[in-house]
């Protein structure tokens, strides 16, 4: 199949509330312009260094959003252009956007990255810290940047019951922020989870925004 039929099938799935980002990382830019001209205009990187070239050798009306660990130091790089933010996992890190949203004199949307899988090497903030977060001062004085809602990634694994388990969770977390009294500079309306291993069980649980790689480009080749 196509990328341009993939891309079809994906959009005639899924439900009205969610929305399909291509994830092009280590696809090169005559991949991305395939599924640009079939139409695609959101897409997700995980790298600055490959991001930042590709959205200059692309056209202006895609929407990018940066997936991946995200290091302070490289916040700038993105600041100007970057639409969503889904890798926020720690205050330090929400004040660079901040910083770097005031210098370009926008709002950065920004999602909260929550630790659900029972894997060590995931990152994230847990449930606890997100509350602690929602109470420290320093967090309300945030005007440069919104948090729209929340990102996860279930445990890499064949078990299903796991994965849902897992989504659900996440689920219950925003479930209870938006009964929260949550500051000005956030709110809670998008909900990222699901990949191409996973994304049913994610839409089964209310996800808004599946990231999908593999199952739109095939999979990755690292080695160049
Ligand atoms: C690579 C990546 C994806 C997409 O993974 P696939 O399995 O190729 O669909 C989604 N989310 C994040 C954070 C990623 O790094």
């Amino acid at each position: 199949m196509s990328i341009k039929n993939r891309l079809s099938a994906f959009k005639e799935s899924l439900p009205p509330h969610c929305e399909l980002i291509a994830v092009s990382k280590t696809h090169p830019v005559e991949v991305i312009l395939e599924a640009y001209q079939a139409g695609q205009r959101k897409f997700g990187e995980n790298k600055v260094q490959e991001l930042v070239p590709k959205a200059e050798a692309l056209p202006r009306d895609i929407e990018w959003h940066m997936i991946g660990h995200l290091q302070s130091n490289k916040v700038k790089y993105i600041a100007p252009f970057i639409h969503l933010i889904h890798s926020i996992d720690s205050l330090k890190l929400l004040e660079e956007v901040d910083k770097q949203g005031r210098k370009n004199n926008r709002v950065i949307s920004c999602l909260l990255q929550v630790h659900i899988a029972r894997e060590e090497t995931k990152f994230g903030f847990s449930e606890e810290e997100i509350l602690e977060l929602l109470s420290k001062a320093a967090f309300d004085q945030l005007v440069n940047v919104k948090i729209l809602g929340l990102m996860g990634m279930a445990t890499f694994t064949e078990n299903k019951t796991q994965v849902a388990s897992e989504f659900r969770s996440l689920r219950s977390l925003f479930d209870k922020l938006r009964q929260h009294s949550l500051p000005k500079n956030m709110e809670m309306k998008e909900l990222s989870m699901g990949m191409s291993n996973d994304y049913r069980e994610a839409i089964e649980n209310g996800s808004t925004f599946i990231r999908v790689g593999t199952a739109i480009f095939g999979t990755r080749d690292y080695s160049n």
